[in-house]
């Protein structure tokens, strides 16, 4: 059997160069399950171990189907730490280098008018914590009427740190008709249960831990 490279996912010269630019020349196994349900807009619930290789499983889809829609952003990617947020934002930075694909982080601690100003000019994915997320919400300040791609990462910590209702309350404002991708390293029950109530037949990938 032939390796499966980032060439076979029919993807824009954008990205690829960007992958190129990254060294990545091979999907680790999440990516190589991720990438081509994602880009046939399936929901997912994957659990994989920490350093899989799960940003890019979800980012490289991403960055490949966002486009400029009225400056709104069309992908809201919730994780639980302000760490993980500004990672996933460089990271999907980098992966839309060529693409200009504008990420912006939104956490706490930061004056919340530094994000306000960056929200305003045009950005295709918002990545920030729930709590954060929702206090731009209420504000309006995040329009999430173009939104068609949600990520729920570090599901499992999402709900040690007791973030599990903020993040129920932002799916709950979400437009239904939009792709659900979880990603968590465990999957308990709780998490197991935000699934089956938020996603649509969403399906079950599973990576086995090696080493
Ligand atoms: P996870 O979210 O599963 O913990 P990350 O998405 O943070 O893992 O990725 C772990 C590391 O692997 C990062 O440094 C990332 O840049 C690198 N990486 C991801 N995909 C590839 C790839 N296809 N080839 C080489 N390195 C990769
Ligand atoms: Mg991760």
């Amino acid at each position: 059997m032939t390796q499966e490279r980032f060439t076979d996912y029919k993807l824009s010269t954008d990205i690829t160069n960007a992958l190129n630019g990254l060294g990545y020349t091979l999907p680790t196994e999440v990516q190589r399950k991720v990438i081509p349900l994602v880009l046939e807009q399936k929901d997912l619930v994957t659990k994989s171990q920490t350093g899989s290789g799960k940003t890019a499983s979800y980012g490289i889809p991403i960055c490949e189907l966002v486009e400029w829609i009225e400056n709104k952003p069309q992908a809201l990617v919730l994780t639980p730490t302000r760490e993980l947020a500004v990672q996933v934002k460089d990271d999907l930075t980098d992966i839309g280098r060529f693409k200009r694909i504008k990420a912006t982080a939104v956490y706490g601690k930061q004056p919340i008018a530094i994000q306000k100003t960056e929200l305003k000019q045009k950005t295709h994915v918002v990545v920030g914590t729930p709590g954060r997320v929702l206090d731009h919400i209420e504000r309006d300040t995040l329009p999430l009427d173009k939104i068609r791609y949600l990520v729920i990462d570090e599901a499992d910590e999402m709900l040690n740190m007791g973030f599990i209702e903020q993040v129920e309350t932002i799916i709950n404002k979400l437009p239904r008709e939009r792709v659900t991708l979880l990603f968590s390293a465990t999957l308990p029950e709780k998490v197991k249960n935000l699934a089956s109530n938020y996603m649509k037949d969403p399906i079950d990938i599973e990576i086995k831990a090696t080493g």
